[in-house]
């Protein structure tokens, strides 16, 4: 296989970038040409990779990136991306010449925070904000159109600050019920229209918002799931009017196999026992990876079968039942496809009760991600460095 040579371990994650171009291509299509793509790839791109799927998803048509903290921000730079970045999450008002200085755009949510950024801000420099509005999300942001106007106000009075965008987040886009939803777009639009002037840029939509409703786009969107080729939830999965693709797959290599006669045990706590004479294969891969112990009972795909992970997960290693005696060296699919059979990250997502996103951002930096591009596997992970 391709990937051999890249890295010492037999465990490795396969990020389809060709996949990642093909979803923001294909929710492009879909907005109306005037509406801005913001790419989130805050946490890593979701566990996939920053600068990797930055670059893909500016090359297919987006034309701004959002993080979540500055750190995130400094680290794309640092990879060589130019393209502008909104950091939405909270950054420290002492931190603002540093983001000035790099280009970054930060987040307004409270109008203390701008006292104190406009005391520490260098008299030369220039600062790029957006506000955010708290409408019904409860994390951060300006609650009130008093507090909006004196926000706009101490920025269009100082000179080094360039008001740039102004936004809110939905708390319930996923649904299908879309009363809460209405409620907070008809406080937004109060809130805009309460400005002196708007912003260039204004902006709601995450991914549930872009895909099901129109009337909430402004100028731009801020797409995270749906480029991972996710939906973000189950209940609007099949309404969902853009194809999307999968980018994320898990794999290792079988690097023991042996068979166990009935009675003999597997793992920690000697709690599995072999039923009959049986073939088992170990992986290298554990909870310290983040395929945590609650996996315990997932199937991988082995030989295109369905292999159940028995006894416990190990810190570094597990345990699966093959169907049959298979070479050591042997591909197991964790998540992603071996013929017909496939296993998606939803089904991980459902077996550990929790919702997709958080499944590829807990498989931990330990597993090397390798990337798809044009159809073939390459190692970006130093190209960009
Ligand atoms: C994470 C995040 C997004 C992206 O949400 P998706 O559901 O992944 O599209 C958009 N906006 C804000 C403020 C976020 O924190």
């Amino acid at each position: 296989m391709e990937e051999q040579g890249f890295f010492y371990r037999d465990t490795w994650a396969e990020v389809d970038l060709d996949h990642i171009r093909t979803n923001v291509e294909g929710i492009k299509e879909h907005l109306p040409e005037d509406v801005e793509f913001i790419a989130v790839v805050k946490a890593n791109a979701y566990g996939h990779g920053d600068s990797q799927v930055a670059e893909a998803a500016l090359e297919a048509g987006a034309s701004m990136l959002a993080v979540a903290f500055m750190d995130e921000a400094l680290a794309l730079r640092k990879k060589g991306i130019a393209a502008p970045i909104l950091v939405l999450g909270a950054s420290r008002p002492e931190d603002v010449n540093i983001a000035a200085e790099e280009g970054i755009i930060l987040t307004v949510f409270q109008k203390e925070w701008l006292g104190k950024a406009r005391e520490v801000l260098k008299a030369d420099s220039s600062l790029s904000l957006h506000i955010k509005i708290d409408t019904g999300m409860g994390r951060i942001g300006i609650r009130s159109i008093e507090e909006l106007k004196s926000a706009e106000k101490l920025i269009h009075e100082d000179e080094r600050l360039q008001l740039h965008g102004i936004y809110t987040h939905f708390a319930t886009a996923d649904e299908l019920d879309d009363s809460y939803f209405t409620k907070q777009l008809a406080l937004f639009r109060e809130m805009l229209g309460a400005m002196e002037t708007q912003p260039p840029v204004v902006h709601s939509s995450n991914s549930a918002a872009a895909l099901m409703h129109t009337d909430a786009r402004f100028n731009a969107v801020r797409v995270g799931i749906a480029m991972y080729g996710l939906a973000p939830s189950m209940e609007i999965a099949p309404e969902l009017p853009v194809e999307l693709h999968e980018a994320f797959t898990l794999h290792s290599r079988l690097v023991h196999v042996k068979k166990l006669e009935k009675g003999e045990k597997v793992s920690y706590g000697a709690t599995y026992e072999a039923p009959e004479e049986i073939w088992v294969g170990t992986l290298p891969i554990g909870y310290a990876d983040g395929w945590i112990r609650r996996l315990q009972g997932q199937e991988v795909l082995v030989d295109g079968k369905r292999s159940p992970i028995i006894g416990r997960i190990c810190m570094d290693q597990c345990m699966v039942k093959l169907p049959y005696e298979v070479p050591v060296g042997t591909i197991a699919t964790l998540i992603g496809s071996q013929g017909k059979e496939s296993i998606s990250i939803n089904e991980i997502a459902s077996k550990l009760e929790t919702i997709n996103y958080e499944v590829p951002c807990i498989i931990s930096s330990r597993v090397p991600r390798l990337y798809r591009q044009n159809g073939k596997v390459v190692d970006l992970n130093n190209s960009l460095l």
